[in-house]
């Protein structure tokens, strides 16, 4: 049997950013183990956006921590380029989300006036502002805007990455500072020993460690089972559309259309509930492609060339899972969605949360306990 000082269990973003946040805090000997299931590649099937914009309405703890994420992005990129050598070609170029007609436009005034006042309880800005409808034209000048597009939200301070640059970046960090990855190995048992250690037994051996970080997506709820504890998540698919090259036009990433430095515009906003089913509908092209022309006419004139489903991981109330598992206070689980956006605050405040190295006062609204009452 192997000593292991952490294991963390599951190499999708979450799993890989915070183990490069172990490594980064010197946490001894750290093993990244993953199973590279097809119906789990949402770690490089999503969008790509760093975004804090419109999340944790009615949920002040979550809106103040997607706030703090995407102050830390610019920070984060750097640092991951200068230890993986990897540019996860971070475009902090702001955000929007366009709007129909005027109802629509007036939603989102009042959902920014009450995140602004959220996050100024806790004393973080919420720098996000309506834009009429010409104003919206200003900050997307090489696109020209389809006739019902009343305005948008738009905020500055957020961006978009390539998403499969980012987990490579992570995985290779955490490898230079003294990481193993363990591709290709999965964990079937994760068993609490008397004298506080736990044992994993995996498709290649056992593992005897001093903390567990139970980091698999969907396979977590699989793993945590036996210890007594239901994770709160389901599946919600999404599926994401992807044009031909063109020159580049948009610089600005638009929360259901982004162009990407190569060129391709990727287009999407779906969610429905289909257990693990990644296929791929036409009822869902037609409607994405549908609500990105009347937004952008131009994109009517190129082929779409290549589409996907991803399995989101979701929570009751959309916040993040962050919970040690009750009676068992060395095996930590870690359920998101968001993991993109949350990267940072995953290597950061994450990792010392697991180190016991201080404990950030939100932490504690993510627990799974929250869904229990
Ligand atoms: C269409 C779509 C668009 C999205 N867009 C964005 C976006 O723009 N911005 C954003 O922030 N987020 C976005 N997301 C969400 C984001 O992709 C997820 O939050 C993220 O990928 C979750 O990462 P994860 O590591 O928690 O899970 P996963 O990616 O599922 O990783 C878990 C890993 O653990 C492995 N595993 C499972 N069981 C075991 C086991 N027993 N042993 C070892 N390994 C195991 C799995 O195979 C997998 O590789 C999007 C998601 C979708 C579907």
């Amino acid at each position: 049997m192997k000593t292991v000082d952490i294991l963390v269990i599951g190499g999708g973003l979450s799993g890989a950013a915070t183990a490069l946040g172990l490594m980064r805090r010197a946490a001894g000997r750290v093993i990244l183990l993953d199973e590279q299931l097809p119906s789990q590649r949402l770690s490089r099937g999503n969008f790509g956006l760093t975004w804090f914009m419109c999340k944790g309405t009615g949920n002040p703890a979550y809106a103040r921590w997607c706030r703090m994420a995407a102050q830390q992005w610019p920070g984060f990129a750097a640092q991951l380029k200068e230890e993986s050598g990897y540019d996860v070609e971070l475009e902090w170029t702001g955000g929007a989300v366009h709007a129909f007609g005027e109802a629509e436009l007036q939603g989102y005034a009042d959902s920014v006036a009450g995140l602004t006042a959220t996050c100024a309880e806790a004393g973080l800005d919420y720098p996000v502002r309506i834009l009429n409808r010409s104003e919206f034209a200003d900050i997307v000048p090489g696109m020209t805007l389809g006739d019902e597009v009343s305005g948008a939200m738009y905020t500055e301070e957020q961006g978009h990455v390539n998403p499969l640059k980012l987990l490579a970046a992570m995985r290779c960090a955490f490898q230079r500072k003294g990481g193993e990855y363990r591709g290709d190995e999965s964990a079937r048992q994760v068993v609490p020993q008397k004298n506080g250690t736990v044992k994993v037994t995996t498709t290649r051996g056992e593992y005897l460690c001093e903390k567990v970080v139970i980091a698999s997506g969907h396979g977590s709820t699989r793993l945590v089972a036996p210890l007594g504890e239901k994770l709160s998540i389901y599946p919600q698919r999404g599926q994401l559309m992807v044009t031909e090259r063109h020159k580049r036009l948009l610089r600005v990433p638009l929360l259901s259309v982004r162009q990407t430095a190569d060129g391709t515009f990727m287009i999407g906003l779906s969610s429905e509930d289909t257990a693990l089913d990644t296929r791929v509908t036409p009822e869902a092209m037609q409607s994405q492609a549908q609500n990105a022309i009347r937004l952008f006419p131009m994109l009517g004139k190129l082929n779409w060339v290549r589409s996907w489903g991803a399995i989101r991981v979701m929570t009751p109330d959309g916040a993040p899972i962050y919970s040690r598992i009750p009676g068992h206070e060395n095996i930590t689980v870690l359920a998101l969605h968001s993991a993109v956006s949350l990267a940072p605050l995953q290597a950061s405040d994450i990792a010392a949360w697991i180190l016991d190295e201080g404990e950030h006062d939100i932490i504690s609204h993510f627990s799974n306990g929250r869904f229990h009452v």
